[in-house]
């Protein structure tokens, strides 16, 4: 659905033909089927509620979508001859130096990508041969450099409308990572929707980047913020989410995958729901975007935010995906240079978005390297990536749970190669430290991501997370270190 009106308070949905409260708060309490003009309308089995029906669909088209094809041969496979997509696992790993790095004598096993991923020399490259053969300020200069430098900047802003299936470039807004896009989208498009009383719906498996722009701008406005829950996995309860909306709703936000668990929430559903309510949706993918093949038009997301350095780019660089009713209908949120028409003493005019959110200079080099990453990650190919890292995870999470003591935390049935664990009797620093001194880097805290954590009765877990240069044996290497603590 494509917003009616960027003043949602205004909003109506009969206007649209669409449910209105009550009929929705049917849904929720009877079995009525989605209105056959709602953009979700699915054939419903009848007496089957129309959540239950969307929470079905979801796993489904999960399922479908990356982990039902046959499995790539895995442990009893040489390393050699192991392949994501038409690369060999061998061949992958020697593009990055960084994996042939010793600690403490020993290979270093990278199990920290949630945390941030390491860089092809692809990615390396290009940034060298930008500061070598390019660099210049962009748009400006009317000289060759400016000239190299625009179009590779430019052209990078292309590549990722393309991986995420943007309909157009200029609907990408360059940000240093996935915390300033959710504060640029917080300050410039909902803070001026805001009045007293009204709500913003977020879930219980925000990272903090998702949680604490929208509680500065509730607390500055008199907002409240609500909060979806999860059931005993970690997986987001379609149907409490949907009981959240009401007219008091002005914007949903929430993960596509938790970074602390890993879990895969039904971001197509969720998206839905809120448009029946006329709220508009934003997507953090900083998770997802790296892992699982991701089209914005499909989602029918309304912003989706992702970070450079998680998808084996740079780091301070990241996106923001916007559709562009509501680029227009949102106020610059930094002024200066480059994002302006015109401008005198009493009054500034802007230029359309990007370039109005986009004030001084950017961050040429990395957007360029981000733009390298992503002909890195598409030639091997997400499908690939996503069915590979889910072997590793089932791989994982077999191998993790044989061994006494570990408790798994959010075992939902989707989930990207993220585990999260703790073990009786040791801290989780103690764990994190024993890893570190075999080699294996690992993150031992509360991933910035506290809210879920509490919620399983947690202040910290140890999380591995896999990205798809990794192998079973460094699982294997994983598991023994735990099990010799167990
Ligand atoms: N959202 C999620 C789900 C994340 O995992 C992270 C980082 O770990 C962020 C937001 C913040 O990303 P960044 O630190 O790159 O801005």
């Amino acid at each position: 659905m494509n917003p009616p009106s960027s003043v949602y308070a205004d909003f109506n949905p009969e206007d649209y033909g669409l449910p209105n409260e009550q009929e929705i708060a049917s849904w929720i309490s009877g079995y009525t089927a989605l209105p056959s003009n709602s953009p979700r309308a699915q054939p419903i089995t009848e007496g089957v509620h129309p959540v239950i029906v969307a929470e079905q669909n979801a796993r489904d088209s999960h399922t479908r979508a990356y982990f039902s094809d046959e499995k790539i041969g895995r442990i009893d496979t040489p390393l050699a001859l192991r392949r994501v997509g038409s690369r060999s696992l061998k061949n992958i790993r020697e593009d990055f130096p960084i994996l042939a790095e010793r600690i403490e004598n020993k290979p270093v096993i990278w199990l920290d990508n949630a945390a941030t991923t390491q860089r092809p020399k692809q990615v390396i490259e290009r940034l060298v041969q930008y500061y070598e053969h390019e660099n210049s300020n962009v748009h400006r200069g009317a000289h060759a450099l400016a000239a190299r430098s625009t179009d590779a900047y430019e052209a990078a802003r292309e590549k990722i409308a393309r991986f995420i299936g943007a309909p157009d470039k200029e609907d990408i807004v360059y940000v240093r990572g996935t915390t300033e896009g959710v504060n640029l989208v917080a300050q410039s498009y909902v803070k001026p929707l805001l009045n007293p009383g009204d709500e913003i719906i977020l879930t219980q498996l925000e990272h903090h980047a998702n949680i604490v722009p929208w509680q500065q701008i509730a607390q500055e406005t008199g907002a409240t913020l609500r909060i979806a829950a999860v059931d005993e996995t970690g997986q987001i309860l379609l149907s409490e989410y949907a009981r959240l909306f009401s007219k008091k709703t002005r914007f949903a936000a929430f993960t596509h995958v938790s970074n602390a668990l890993g879990v895969i929430t039904p971001a197509e559903e969720m998206i839905a729901i809120a448009h029946c309510f006329g709220v508009a949706a934003l997507v953090d993918a900083a998770q997802s975007v790296p892992h699982l093949p991701i089209n914005v038009t499909a989602l029918d997301a309304d912003f989706l935010v992702f970070s450079g350095h998680k998808i084996f780019g740079p780091t301070g660089i990241g996106a923001v995906y916007g559709k562009k009713t509501f680029w227009e209908a949102a106020r610059p949120w930094q002024g200066g240079g480059n994002m302006i028409a015109d401008v005198t003493f009493e009054r500034t005019q802007y230029r359309a978005a990007p370039a109005k959110f986009e004030a001084g200079t950017g961050n040429i080099a990395d957007a360029i390297g981000l733009g390298a990453a992503l002909d890195y990650v598409s030639a091997i190919g997400l499908a690939h990536i996503s069915r590979y890292e889910h072997d590793l995870l089932e791989y994982a999470t077999k191998t993790l749970s044989e061994i006494k003591g570990v408790r798994l935390i959010g075992r939902a049935a989707q989930k990207t190669g993220v585990l999260s664990f703790v073990l009786e009797g040791r801290s989780v620093e103690e764990v994190g430290q024993h890893l570190s001194k075999a080699g294996i880097a690992v993150r031992a805290g509360h991933h910035c991501a506290q809210p879920i954590l509490r919620h399983f009765g947690l202040e910290a877990t140890v999380r591995p997370s896999f990205a798809f240069y990794n192998l079973p044996e460094e699982i294997d290497a994983l598991a023994r270190v735990v099990r010799s603590l167990a």
